[in-house]
């Protein structure tokens, strides 16, 4: 335990001197005024802070009255954002790996007329000048990308910090050489050993596992991305442990999507209703055993809130469910934009809008204050049914995983199928149970 907690310590104070270096030579964005204040941009910890209005003044010391500011001041989430906090850009489908519940359905040829880098850099100024703060590179697998690093710094001399996940499996030495330039740099992990091959149907553990160990010796940001299953969800404490063991800063967990190859998976790989209602507890008691930040995507929250947090608390902690197409947007490797990086592009906008129209991100200005951006992503309020109208948790939660309830209900709009409360809400009441003398 000692020898731990030595190695937490040099590592807090490793990321401490790594994020301070970083922020001199690219400094990143530090604010972006909102209706309800500004959204503060720290270093050191790496934190977006929702301020409100007479907090941001002082802060940023802002005389007169921003635009963005007339008319009453709202909370926080009852309007759309001024822009995304991240971008989740997946820069080429390209992979050779064939993992059988890939949520894009890469393959080795990529798809159709992929953005390249002159592309992707010009969808970059357009995030940067809307005043997005991150962006999250994927694929596919984007480490084979000759322009990777490129990519990177164009987004630092932006002001916008370069978040990267990958296979570990593709592209490993060109990666080392320009680890510095990312903020915090993600390895998949779906389990452990003989686990992965299971969930991802070949073995790569052991790949996977050298580029952890060899990232890890170059950067203190280094984590795993877990895609938790029913055959992962028994190694979660073992993935807690190996993080701990590897010294990673982060273990991030994501719910199984039914996307790409994923929709064909869903029903075999998805969580079982019993792993999902144990699946805060169980998370919690592996953070705290072994002392590693845990992060779950925004698809978890309806398991979160069934534990009955003070939605204070999630609020404060910025816990949020369906924020795609408000909090985050995503981007396929043809630019076209999205709600998130499991959602499909959304239909083009205006009449006679053909295929060719559908939004691609460097228009995301444009089409971020068109009256019906995103669809259902924007209308969870007037949506909302039976039993979200009557959840605690609804303003937070938004209706739970919409590419769930798209793939399983047809209707993005319906409650998440897989919120404990709304199955609760479909069991048929069970009767009281009459005592029975025992004979
Ligand atoms: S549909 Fe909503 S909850 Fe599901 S992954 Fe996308 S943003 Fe998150
Ligand atoms: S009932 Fe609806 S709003 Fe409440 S947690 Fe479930 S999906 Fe979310």
């Amino acid at each position: 335990m000692l020898r731990r907690l030595v190695h937490l310590a040099i590592d807090h104070a490793a990321a401490f001197v790594e994020r301070q270096r970083t922020a001199r030579r690219y400094p990143p964005r530090r604010a972006r005024l909102e209706a309800f204040g500004a959204i503060v941009q720290t270093v050191v910890p790496r934190a977006l802070v929702f301020v409100d209005r007479a907090y941001a003044r002082r802060v940023l010391a802002i005389r007169g009255e921003p635009a963005v500011w007339q008319g009453a001041e709202p909370a926080l989430g009852e309007t759309v954002l001024a822009a995304p906090l991240e971008a989740h850009l997946q820069l080429t489908n390209r992979c050779t790996a064939g993992c059988k519940g890939c949520y894009t359905g890469a393959s080795p040829e990529g798809a159709a007329r992929e953005y390249g880098l002159a592309e992707w850099k010009t969808a970059i100024d357009a995030l940067a000048d809307a005043g997005v703060f991150h962006v999250a590179l994927g694929g596919g697998e984007s480490a084979v990308l000759p322009w990777l690093g490129e990519l990177a710094d164009h987004a630092r001399a932006r002001g916008v910090i370069p978040n990267l996940t990958t296979s570990g499996l593709d592209g490993l030495d060109a990666l080392v050489a320009i680890a510095d330039r990312f903020g915090q740099i993600n390895v998949s992990l779906d389990g452990l050993g003989p686990t992965y091959a299971q969930v991802r149907g070949f073995d790569g553990f052991a790949r996977a596992d050298a580029a952890i160990r060899r990232l890890r010796t170059i950067k203190t940001e280094i984590g795993i991305n877990v895609v938790v299953t029913r055959d992962s969800f028994a190694d979660l404490d073992g993935l807690f442990a190996y993080a701990a063991e590897r010294r990673l800063s982060e273990v991030e967990l994501l719910r199984f999507k039914p996307s790409g190859r994923g929709a064909r998976t869903y029903a075999a790989l998805r969580c079982t209703d019993a792993q999902h209602r144990a699946f805060l507890p169980t998370i919690l008691a592996a953070a705290r055993a072994h002392r590693v930040r845990v992060k779950v995507d925004c698809s978890y929250t309806p398991m979160l809130v069934h534990h009955r947090p003070d939605p204070a608390l999630l609020a404060e902690l910025c816990v949020y469910g369906c924020t795609g197409g408000d909090f985050l947007v995503g981007a396929k490797p043809g630019g076209q934009l999205t709600a998130c990086s499991f959602a499909s592009p959304p239909p083009a906008l205006g009449p006679g809008a053909d295929e060719g129209a559908r939004p691609r991100v460097e228009q995301l200005a444009a089409y971020w204050t068109a009256p019906d951006a995103f669809g259902a992503f924007r209308t969870w309020r007037a949506d909302a049914v039976a039993p979200c109208t009557t959840c605690a948790y609804h303003a937070l939660c938004r209706g739970g995983c919409k590419v769930v309830s798209g793939h399983v209900t047809g209707d993005l709009r319906a409650p998440d199928p897989e919120c404990p409360r709304v199955i609760d809400q479909r069991l048929p009441a069970v009767p009281d149970r009459r005592r029975l003398p025992v004979l």
